[in-house]
């Protein structure tokens, strides 16, 4: 901007009509520094927003507008070089008030010169932004809210997806183990190698094999009912006793190296419940204690009371869980990350729905295990007085 020649940024020298404009806006601070940096004029807008009337500022620096840190390195100073050899320095940025609040602020700073080209001084016209601003980061803190949204939900949709692929491979797997057998032993039904007298402990572990696989079916269905709140459980009255024999007669066939110990209450241990369901809990629990010990050993399915509860437990000689993962055995899908239980099939279904059904009863299932010792699941249910 070029200055009458002789004028030095004094509000008369801007003719009367045009400086009381400029002293009565309010929106924008309107005031002009000397070369140096040093406020000269102020106007009605400039005391809105910064807080010093005229007497408080003129006659002191510019930099007093600027945070400590951009005024210790001399920003103030860099701008109006940069006015100088420019003409103009524009920016948004923070600035303090007198009261030490600060706003947000757009600036324009110009450099006047009169007719010679000689600074004179120069002109800052600075808005209060803060509200707009505010709006903005707002907006910009939702938009990032949503992208981290949208990209966990993505994330967690990837970790479905690779959780399904690998629960299909481990169920295919589970399902062609007992399917083998059958299909073997079918093989020698029909070509007649099976000795009559061995015909009968063949049906029985071919009825243990289709049981192991009615199981993981089941724990399929189960899980996808549960998915869609689909699962409803119907009210029987019935003895715990007499569901854990069943069990136990069920899979004797499987022992490899084990033996069973059955070791009843005396007294009816009757429930409220879904029977089926709750076979399904024991059968799973019987399963396991079979599958993760490998090495044989004794099984012990025990029944009895406790205070208002009965409860039925199942207890192996096998690898055992280290007290690090057990909270991780009742989650869905959660398999436990060591070498020994990898090399034994199984998809990470069961307990998780073991312990969600007991729950729904009203029960709960607890573990007490050692790695190396065994393993002890015990279901508890609310008895029927
Ligand atoms: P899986 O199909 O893998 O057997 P479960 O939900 O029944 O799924 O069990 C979850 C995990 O808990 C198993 O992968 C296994 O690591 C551990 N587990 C369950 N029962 C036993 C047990 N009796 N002894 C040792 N580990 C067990």
């Amino acid at each position: 901007m070029v200055l009458r020649k002789g004028s030095i940024a004094e509000p008369e020298e801007l003719g009367d009509q045009f400086a009381l404009l400029v002293s009565n806006v309010i929106d924008y601070a309107i005031f002009m520094l000397d070369t140096t940096g040093v406020v000269v004029t102020w106007n009605e807008g400039a005391q809105r927003i910064k807080g010093y009337r005229a007497d408080e500022i003129i006659g002191r620096h510019f930099s007093v507008f600027y945070p400590t840190e951009e005024a210790r390195n001399r920003k103030p100073d860099w701008e109006l070089e940069v006015a100088i050899r420019e003409g103009r320095y524009a920016e948004e940025g923070w600035r303090v008030r007198k009261d030490g609040t600060q706003f947000w602020a757009s600036v324009v700073i110009t450099a006047l010169r009169d007719e010679t080209g000689r600074l004179r001084g120069f002109g800052k016209v600075t808005r209060d932004l803060t509200d707009r601003h505010m709006m903005e980061e707002q907006r910009n803190a939702e938009r990032d809210a949503e992208a981290q949204r949208l990209r966990e939900h993505a994330t967690s949709m990837a970790e479905l997806e690779q959780a399904k692929t690998e629960f299909l491979n481990l169920a295919s797997h589970e399902l062609r183990g007992p399917l083998t057998v059958i299909r073997g032993y079918n093989s020698m039904l029909g070509d007649g190698t099976i000795p009559s007298d061995q015909v009968p402990s063949i049906a029985r572990l071919l009825e243990a094999k289709l049981a192991q696989m009615d199981l993981l079916i089941e724990q399929m269905l189960e899980t996808a009912r549960m998915e869609h709140d689909r699962l409803e459980l119907t009210r029987d009255r019935f003895d715990v006793r007499w569901v854990a024999q069943e069990q136990l007669d069920l899979f004797r066939p499987l022992a490899h190296g084990h033996h069973f110990v059955m070791d009843a209450a005396h007294e009816p241990l009757v429930v409220e419940g879904d029977r089926s369901r709750i076979s399904t809990i024991v059968a799973n629990l019987m399963d396991n204690a079979l599958k993760y010990s490998p090495a044989g050993g004794e099984i012990c399915l025990m029944s009895g009371r406790r205070g208002t509860d009965v409860f039925v437990s199942v207890r192996d000689e096998g690898i055992g869980i280290s007290p690090e993962h057990l909270p991780r055995m009742f989650t869905r899908f959660g398999r436990l990350p060591t070498q020994e239980n990898m090399s034994i099939s199984g998809t990470g279904l069961g307990l998780f729905l073991c312990k969600e059904i007991a729950v729904r009863h009203g029960g709960d299932i607890k573990v007490n295990s050692r790695p190396g010792v065994g393993s002890e699941f015990t279901l508890t249910l609310p008895a029927v007085r």
